[in-house]
């Protein structure tokens, strides 16, 4: 294990949040900066720690695009040791082979291919609405769209949906060179300008699923436009979705049909996020405010406020911090909560 290099950064995978996002942002910072690491305990924090399919086909997709070196990569690892090569923009294909995340497959690997000088072209085969996983409509409608602000250039598209636990949903993307690095300024929210939502089902036997979700979002948000997601693919599943816009930014809030969960408490469970998102004044949620911080500090950084600052945040900060000289200011005691990102 300590035949690879002498300046390798150990990270020990229990610390703060302890899960999957460490190895992933480890895996992204190692192949931007050049560094090797090794990474202990990985996902101590969870029931089944160690690497499931999604976290090794981060691997995987990492050691391919960087032609690293790795040690420790199989099912159920806790302990990894990776030390990147050249990143090679291309053309890659990657299969998760269950229904495991691919928007977080994709979000391992984007920072790196953003920094080459060509397009890479990407496909990744699992599952696309994922439980504590962004959806893909949540990369299209509010993670992209975000980082269009500061100069990245993705297209992307949900090609078939993958619900757990057959997943066989896939995503492809377009990855531009990252040529105009500009700063993000999400402070002032300003008025809603417009609130959306959206309903679709796969494969399911009852048809009025949609619709009882739409009204019943209706009755608790005030929705100006609702629409019906028409969903390709094998699996089977629901999925719904709010999407507040204001002049600077929109945040999408998405939830999952449950088995032995009326399509109304789904619905009302995700009105309640919303409204209590509105209640904050804050501009970006806890989840894009993790997703964030890792472009800001690549970039030309930025400051947004948000709604919470989660275990999740304070954990990437860390990460940030062991590979990059990067000043990530978590300022909680003001409500909004407000980020700043500065390259030091
Ligand atoms: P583990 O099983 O170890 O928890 P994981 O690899 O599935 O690992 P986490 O380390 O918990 O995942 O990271 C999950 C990521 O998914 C975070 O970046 C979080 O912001 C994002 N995420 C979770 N839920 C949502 C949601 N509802 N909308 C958008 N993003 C989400």
């Amino acid at each position: 294990m300590n035949s690879l290099i002498d300046s390798i950064i150990t990270i020990d995978g229990a610390q703060g949040e302890g899960g999957g996002q460490i190895l992933r942002t480890a895996l992204s910072l190692s192949m931007i900066t050049g560094k090797a690491f090794t990474l202990t305990n990985i996902r101590a924090g969870r029931k089944k720690p160690g690497l499931m399919r999604q976290h090794l086909v981060c691997v995987q997709s990492a050691q391919q695009i960087s032609n690293a070196k790795v040690e420790g990569a199989m099912l159920g690892s806790q302990e990894l040791i990776f030390q990147p090569q050249q990143v090679q923009a291309g053309e890659y294909h990657f299969q998760i082979g269950s229904a495991g995340s691919t928007t977080l497959v994709l979000q391992t690997i984007l920072p790196a291919l953003l920094l080459q000088n060509e397009s890479s072209q990407i496909s990744i085969q699992g599952g696309t609405h994922n439980p504590l996983a962004p959806s893909a409509d949540f990369i299209s409608m509010c993670f992209l769209p975000t980082l269009q602000k500061i100069g990245v250039e993705v297209d992307f598209q949900l090609e078939k949906v993958g619900f757990m636990p057959i997943g066989a949903g896939q995503i492809r993307a377009s990855i531009h060179p990252w040529l105009d690095r500009k700063a993000l300024n999400l402070c002032e929210r300003g008025d809603v300008q417009r609130i959306e939502s959206f309903a679709g089902c796969l494969n399911l036997d009852k048809t009025d699923i949609n619709q009882r979700e739409l009204d019943t979002l209706s009755k608790k948000l005030n929705i100006d436009h609702a629409h019906q997601m028409h969903m390709h693919g094998v699996s089977q599943g629901n999925a719904l979705a709010v999407l507040v816009k204001f002049a600077a930014h929109q945040q999408l809030f998405t939830a999952l049909g449950t088995m032995n969960r009326s399509a109304e408490r789904v619905a009302n469970g995700l009105a309640s996020e919303v409204r209590q998102y509105l209640g904050t004044g804050a501009m970006v949620d806890e989840y894009l405010a993790d997703q964030l911080l890792l472009p800001l500090a690549l970039g030309a950084g930025g400051s947004f406020t948000a709604s919470h600052i989660s275990e999740h945040t304070r954990t990437q900060a860390q990460m940030i911090q062991r590979f990059m000289d990067c000043d990530i200011q978590l300022l909680e005691a003001e409500k909004p909560c407000h980020i700043t990102v500065n390259r030091t």
